[in-house]
């Protein structure tokens, strides 16, 4: 039984390569068959000896016609070509979903034992992974739903007086980057970054991801106006003298996903220092993450991100199995490890 409650615990089970290989396996290909990377075909795998170095780590050769390539389970993944062991890996994807605000990729090196460079890497792919996988819409069962923007990354003082805008209520900065957000209550939250606030980024948004006909909370800012059509729409306005408006008896407000942006923004200001807007989605991702698995343990946190370590490139290969990859080499491969 895997379970772990301290990172002593964690190490003592994957006490080396070859655990690590063999637990990946389990949960990387059902039933732990292997599948190959290259071509998509399950079941047509054999065992081979890898030497050296490699000599415990189970390497696979397909034998599917016209394949024929070798294979690991960190083919394809997002492990592959990492001269990092699984092992380092594993601890650093412990450090960092057991972690309540992240960890910076400089205290994350230090904990592995790995350049700066090296941990800066790992800890981004891993943001990768963290990913939310579900694909639900918001807003069902009558849940209510908040969105609501905010602007991450520049510095106040380095902002002229002039480049304020009236009365965008704090939104529109030059150099800050928005990030629009949807929440439903007591359930999960989605982050977009944007290029702007526009109505029509927003509606775009909030068609492709909430349920039609929910109830959707926002402030009053401008852009959220032509949501009406399809959605209940209900208007929080905070200049007057509160957050919550009522309707029918009920209350509503946009309390938690502000909650949500505060808890980015002290992790932007207290762990990261700096988001570029580039890799502005990725923190985001881990936010979120993080946030909508707060009910469940370390464990399944783990497991989350240990299991959604495809590659993007190899999950397009493997969706796509008839395009012949032109820089492909056909054999005489030596297993990526
Ligand atoms: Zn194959």
């Amino acid at each position: 039984m895997f379970t772990f409650k301290t990172l002593h615990e964690f190490n003592d089970y994957f006490k080396d390569e070859k655990t690590c290989y063999e637990f990946y396996e389990q949960q990387r290909w059902e039933g732990g068959v292997p599948v190959c990377p290259h071509c998509g075909t399950a079941k047509k795998a054999y065992k081979v000896k890898a030497r050296g170095m490699f000599k415990d780590i189970p390497s696979y050769r397909c034998s599917e016609s016209g394949c024929g390539l070798p294979f690991t389970v960190r083919t394809g993944s997002i492990y592959e070509g990492s001269k990092v062991e699984l092992r380092k890996w594993f601890q650093a994807i412990y450090e960092i979903t057991t972690s309540k605000k992240g960890i910076s990729s400089v205290e994350l090196a230090t904990r592995l034992g790995v350049s700066q460079k090296t941990g800066w890497l790992m800890n981004h792919k891993i943001r990768t992974m963290l990913a939310d996988t579900a694909t639900e819409l918001l807003g069902e069962d009558g849940k209510t739903v908040q969105a609501d923007e905010t602007y991450v990354g520049g510095k106040n003082k380095n902002r002229h007086k002039d480049k304020k805008i009236e009365g965008s209520q704090g939104r529109s900065a030059a150099d800050k980057t928005p990030v629009v957000g949807l929440i439903e209550k007591g359930g999960r939250v989605m982050t977009f970054v944007t290029q702007d606030t526009s109505a029509e980024t927003l509606t775009q948004i909030i068609d492709n991801n909430v349920v039609n006909g929910a109830t959707i909370v926002t402030d009053a800012y401008k852009s959220y106006s032509t949501i009406g059509n399809a959605y209940n729409h209900i208007t929080v306005k905070h200049q007057e003298g509160g957050y919550i408006t009522e309707r029918n008896g009920n209350k509503f407000h946009t309390q938690n996903i502000e909650n949500f942006w505060s808890q980015l923004k002290r992790g932007y200001i207290g762990i990261y220092h700096y988001m570029s807007p580039q890799h502005l989605h990725r923190y985001c991702n881990e936010f979120a993450t993080r946030y909508n698995m707060r009910d469940d343990g370390n464990i399944a946190r783990f497991l989350h991100v240990v299991r959604n370590s495809d590659s993007p490139k190899i999950t397009y290969r493997i969706l796509t199995p008839n395009i012949p990859n032109p820089n492909h080499p056909r054999r005489k491969q030596k297993p990526t490890v």
